[in-house]
């Protein structure tokens, strides 16, 4: 089956809502010189919350083809619950992905595998599409354990999801050795771990779910290195970190195809 790739760009805690807009603005400006085929790639951007109606309002006024999504969601629907946000304002906000389950948000938040799988759960039943996170820490990595840790993390978090839920996720394998540290994984690197989770999910679902989930590495991508890593046969993407926040270069990473 043929997967269209996608690109996203995680802003993480940057840009206020004035550089938010221009940051979109300058991406359609670069894509649009450098003849950019959305159907060919898709193209996200993920910025805070509180840049998500700038974005929106963007988005909407310019009828661009750029989508957009969240960088976390609760699991709990509107009410008493100080500081989430949920899935309900996300869909009114026109977002159509959300990312779960960053190292980010595990490391300072203690965020765990069950709690990352609920998320995605909720996401999908409100009909948001999750960006899955995993990847391993420089530990697990010397030890040589980096696949059997990662498809521990599948295991856990995909415990209470179908394979339909599956096959319209989002996986994205970001070893934290390589997240804004300049230190990329080899293209081999990300292809053994991609297609470590391609075939677990087989394992737990089937082929067609396999061969439907979308998976993309994420790490120090650039692009001086992104058409290496995308030509990985288990590589549908990329989650981009700090070259997202350029919107020339970002351009440049989403066209690597050109
Ligand atoms: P990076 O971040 O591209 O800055 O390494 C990637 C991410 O954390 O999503």
């Amino acid at each position: 089956m043929a997967r269209t790739p996608i690109m996203a760009g995680n802003w993480k805690m940057n840009l206020d809502h004035l550089e938010a807009n221009q940051l979109v603005q300058k991406l359609a400006w670069s894509l649009g010189d450098l003849d950019h085929d959305y159907g060919k790639v898709e193209v996200a951007v993920i910025p805070p919350f509180t840049d998500l109606r700038t974005v929106q309002t963007v988005v909407d006024s310019e009828g661009l083809k750029i989508k957009y999504g969240a960088q976390d969601v609760s699991t709990h629907d509107n009410g008493a619950y100080t500081g989430e946000i949920s899935t309900d304002m996300l869909v009114k906000l026109g977002c159509t992905y959300v990312v779960v389950g960053h190292s980010e948000r595990r490391e300072y938040h203690g965020e765990s595998n069950e709690l990352i799988g609920a998320k995605a759960k909720k996401a999908l039943e409100a009909g948001l599409t999750p960006i899955v996170c995993c990847g391993e820490a420089l530990e697990v990595r010397k030890e040589g354990r980096q696949v059997e840790y990662v498809v521990g993390q599948i295991d856990a978090m995909f415990a209470h999801l179908s394979g339909k839920d599956v096959a319209s996720s989002v996986i994205a394998y970001e070893p934290i050795w390589a997240i804004g540290t300049g230190e990329v994984a080899t293209p081999e690197d990300a292809q053994e771990v991609c297609g470590a989770i391609r075939r677990r999910i087989a394992e737990l679902y089937d082929d067609s779910v396999a061969d439907a989930v979308r998976i993309q590495y994420g790490g120090s991508v650039k692009s001086s290195n992104v058409v290496e890593i995308m030509a990985q046969p288990d590589v549908d993407g990329a989650l981009v970190g700090g070259a997202s926040l350029k919107a020339d270069e970002f351009a440049k990473i989403v066209t690597y195809y050109k």
